[in-house]
């Protein structure tokens, strides 16, 4: 069995998903059960298991997904209003144990970018 996340296997292209973003840092998909009309991850290449993992090295990835987290809702247009939700550990609702940033927004569209705007 492999040891890989799921998120993992999503950015090695292992598993199909809607990729919306990515840079040399990160990737960003569609939820794939949205809990808003617009249900966006950030997810770090880095299999960081949960936040409080996170190493006094990696505070400039953190800021970057934070930074990321704030473009891709501006090119989902929902960048006035959206909450970024991030669960850590399994008594707070965690179930991928590969750090990811929830981006939940009511407004807008499922996201969808053109080539023009990555
Ligand atoms: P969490 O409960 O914070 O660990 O969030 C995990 C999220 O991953 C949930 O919102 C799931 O719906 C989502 N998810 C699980 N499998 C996939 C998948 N194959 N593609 C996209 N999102 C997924």
């Amino acid at each position: 069995m492999s040891e890989e996340s799921l998120f993992t296997r999503i950015i090695n292209r292992d598993l199909p998903a809607d990729i919306l973003y990515e840079d040399d840092q990160c990737i960003v998909i569609n939820d794939i059960s949205p809990q808003a009309p617009v249900h966006m991850l950030v997810i770090p290449r880095l299999p960081i298991v949960k936040l409080a993992d996170a190493k006094h090295s990696d505070r400039a990835l953190m800021g970057h997904l934070m930074w990321v987290a704030g473009e891709v809702a501006r090119m989902a247009g929902v960048s006035e209003a959206f909450r970024l939700v991030v669960n850590n550990g399994e008594g707070a609702g965690q179930t991928v144990f590969h750090l990811h940033l929830h981006i939940l927004a009511n407004k807008g569209s499922k996201a969808t970018f053109s080539e023009d705007n990555l």
